[in-house]
């Protein structure tokens, strides 16, 4: 599984990168991005979490 944050949609409330260090963290402007090419077996179950927890849905699956 792939996924990628759309910059202009996130508010950098931080909740991906709470739940989910192994694959979400903060660029230099407070933004979330995707740290990961692949996100791993482990990370998966808490990166879909954020993925649904994100208020303005700016996470996407890629593939
Ligand atoms: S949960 Fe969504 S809005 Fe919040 S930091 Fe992550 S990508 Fe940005």
């Amino acid at each position: 599984m792939k996924l990628k944050v759309e910059k202009e949609k996130c508010i950098g409330c931080g909740i991906c990168v709470s739940s989910c260090p192994e694959v979400y963290a903060f660029d230099d402007n407070g933004l979330a991005y995707v740290s990961t090419d692949t996100v791993e077996d482990d990370s998966r179950g808490s990166a879909v979490d954020a993925l649904e927890n994100c208020p303005t849905d700016a996470i996407l699956k890629v593939e």
